[in-house]
């Protein structure tokens, strides 16, 4: 399939882009790696009139780690996180996540602003981002402003983003970054998405859970958190009773549409078990 016709823009820095999304907002898309945004085009469930290529405008990409935050340009790629010294001990479950997304080819391009910004709830970084409890920094010509993930989900392609403003960077508190966490993908081969997929973080002392975030993949029109979950597993200590209980709770939070991976039965009952072994990565002794 051959997109519609478009206008290609190729700005250096952030005052030309938010001068093109304000000039032609609700005409204008920003390309990033372009995996998700250019398939739409030949399909034209997507049509645009005028493309602004972030790729030049270096300022959206580098990683940088403060004393409490780990700071991701919207432009990194999923290699660019995975190349970035000692992320796998900085942000462990970042790291493991991002190495089962796609295959080379789509972590090459593939941005972690664009994965976030898509609002496709078969990603894997929305998910990843509830469990980190990330903000995301967002920019227009009108200033700037910082939304949480946890208010940024919307819905099927819906975000909090407004049509002439623009994702940043991602801002991770190194204290979630270095809790226990626990990450499950069940798909079908590599390169496709996943069937179901469950991304956590939490304390456990005593045999018992705190600050639990449990957040789900492709399980609903957008990824969310699990939160009846994560109370049950906030409030009691861990055993094969809250485990299962845990896992039904959440369980009855999903909502899945069927396709080609299965019917909405069979993935709820996938999320339950990556829930399940999520959480006993997390919680195994020898484990973090
Ligand atoms: C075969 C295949 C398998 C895949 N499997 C997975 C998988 O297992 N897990 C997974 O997580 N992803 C998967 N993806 C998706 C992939 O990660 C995409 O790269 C990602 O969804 C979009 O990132 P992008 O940089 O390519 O963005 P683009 O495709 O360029 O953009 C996507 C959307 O986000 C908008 N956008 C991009 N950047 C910004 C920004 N900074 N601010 C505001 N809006 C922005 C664009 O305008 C567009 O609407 C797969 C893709 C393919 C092709």
């Amino acid at each position: 399939m051959i997109p519609s016709h478009f206008n290609y823009h190729n700005p250096t820095n952030l005052a030309q882009v938010f001068a093109l999304l304000s000039e032609h907002a609700g005409e204008a898309k920003v390309l990033a790696g372009g995996h998700s945004l250019l398939p739409m085009m030949k399909f034209r469930f997507a049509e645009p009139t005028h493309l602004v290529d972030l790729a030049d405008v270096a300022v959206l990409k580098g990683i940088k780690v403060n004393d409490s935050n780990l700071l991701i340009g919207a432009m990194s790629s999923e290699n660019d996180l995975l190349r970035f010294a000692n992320m796998e001990q900085l942000c462990p479950l970042l790291f493991k996540a991002t190495q089962l997304i796609a295959d080379p080819q789509v972590r090459n391009r593939g941005t972690i602003g664009g994965d976030i910004a898509h609002g496709d709830p078969g990603n894997d970084q929305p998910a990843v981002m509830l469990a980190l409890n990330a903000q995301f920094h967002l920019e227009s010509s009108q200033g700037k402003r910082i939304v949480a993930a946890d208010e940024f989900f919307h819905g099927t392609y819906q975000t909090a983003l407004a049509a002439d403003e623009l994702l940043t960077a991602i801002e991770i508190p190194l204290e979630q970054a270095n809790k226990r966490f626990g990450f499950r993908k069940l798909k079908r081969k590599t390169g496709d998405f996943a069937t179901a997929a469950c991304a956590l973080t939490l304390n456990f002392n005593d045999g018992q859970c705190s600050d639990v975030r449990i957040a789900l993949t492709n399980l609903a029109p957008k990824s969310f958190r699990a939160y009846q979950a994560e109370w049950l597993l906030n409030n009691h200590p861990l055993n094969q009773d809250t485990i299962d209980a845990a896992v039904e709770l959440a369980m009855r939070a999903c909502e899945p549409a069927k396709d080609l991976r299965g019917d909405a039965q069979y993935k709820t009952k996938m999320a339950g078990e990556m829930l399940k072994r999520a959480l006993l990565d997390a919680t195994s002794s020898d484990s973090q």
